[in-house]
């Protein structure tokens, strides 16, 4: 007998809820490349509201978001600083490169976080042999820091050291709200900081497509632009633009449901004897380090018990949690690591 796949490759994974596809359903819909679809504008203006910038623009996936980001505010002979374990450049197929024409400065930092003191020390301004800094990129929560997040204190002299020196400032905030349902910090006080900042819908909030570039109005713009020249100028999006509405005021608050179910993943994990330690777990993704064992073949053991992981490094194992992993699945994926030795 095959049993139920207990899938924590990504949080991208879920289906939409019975009531979300009716919100899609019900979706008054036009051409949103005309401007004209009413679903699709109220979900860019309810996002921008809430973080207190003037406009949003909903594209197909957050590489797209973040892409178009890193063209509104760089070009040929300048720098995006990032860390070196950023999704901008490890996950979007040397976007930077070739989109923007543009360089990347990688900085190292425990848990994939950097500070302002690193980043204060990499900024090359006026200097003839130097590619001149016009972006700093960060990651909140950290994908690849095990789902680290930054704080409002750790963001302010970035941005102070930004409007020092007349450079941009992006949030790739993909799980943005997985950090602030921790944080208790606020969407406005995140949007105080940063010139643009990317929102996913498709990961934690469960929505099956999109994401939200937030800016200035005459970024967003430029912006609209930008995204039509990469092909995702997209029509009756206003259906998928529901689905986003519907989870923002269904699905938020519900983030901190993963957090509890990843730690109690984390706990199962930490003891077995093919684990060598679990990353911390501030949110929904669970980093195993593993010992005497391959990620390769430790993913064939767990995949024969049901369970799907991905391989994040040379020893590393990432599950995620998500809104169609619920308390019986977490009985369900303890049980089955006990019968992995
Ligand atoms: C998923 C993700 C993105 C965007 O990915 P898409 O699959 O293109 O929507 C961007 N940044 C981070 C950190 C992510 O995890």
């Amino acid at each position: 007998m095959s049993l139920p796949i207990i899938d924590l490759r990504s949080d991208t994974l879920t289906k939409p809820t019975p009531s979300m596809l009716e919100a899609m359903f019900s979706a008054p819909v036009g051409d949103d490349v005309f401007g004209e679809d009413p679903t699709v504008n109220s979900l860019e203006q309810k996002l921008a509201d809430m973080f207190g910038m003037e406009a949003g623009l909903f594209c197909p996936s957050g590489t797209m978001t973040n892409q178009i980001a890193i063209r509104l505010h760089t070009g040929p002979q300048q720098e995006v600083i990032c860390h070196e374990y950023s999704h901008i450049y490890l996950y979007e197929a040397g976007g930077i490169m070739a989109n923007s024409r543009a360089s990347v400065k990688l900085l190292p930092g425990a848990y994939g976080k950097i500070t302002a003191t690193d980043i204060a020390a990499a900024i090359s301004l006026d200097d003839v042999h130097a590619c001149e800094t016009s972006l700093i990129s960060l990651e909140n929560t950290m994908n690849k820091g095990g789902g680290s997040i930054y704080t409002l204190e750790e963001v302010r002299p970035i941005r102070q050291l930004c409007l020092q020196h007349g450079i941009k400032l992006h949030l790739d905030g993909a799980r943005l709200f997985n950090a602030l349902v921790v944080s208790g910090e606020s969407t406005q006080a995140w949007g105080g900081e940063f010139d643009t900042i990317s929102i996913c819908l498709s990961k934690g909030l469960g929505c099956p497509v999109g994401s939200v570039l937030l800016g200035s109005k005459s970024d967003i713009k430029r912006a609209r632009k930008i995204r039509k020249s990469f092909g995702g100028g997209m029509r009756q999006a206003g259906f998928l633009a529901a689905a986003g509405i519907y989870a923002l005021d269904h699905h938020v608050d519900r983030l901190a449901e993963d957090h509890a179910r990843a730690r109690e993943l984390g706990r199962v994990l930490e003891n077995h004897p093919l684990i060598a330690e679990i990353l911390p777990v501030p949110t929904n993704i669970v980093i195993a380090r593993l010992q005497g064992i391959t990620p390769a073949d430790m993913l064939q053991k767990l995949e024969a018990q049901g369970i799907k992981a991905v391989r994040f490094g040379k020893d590393l194992v990432r599950f995620v949690t998500h809104l169609d992993f619920g308390d019986a699945h977490l009985i369900e994926f303890e049980a089955r690591m006990g019968k992995i030795a």
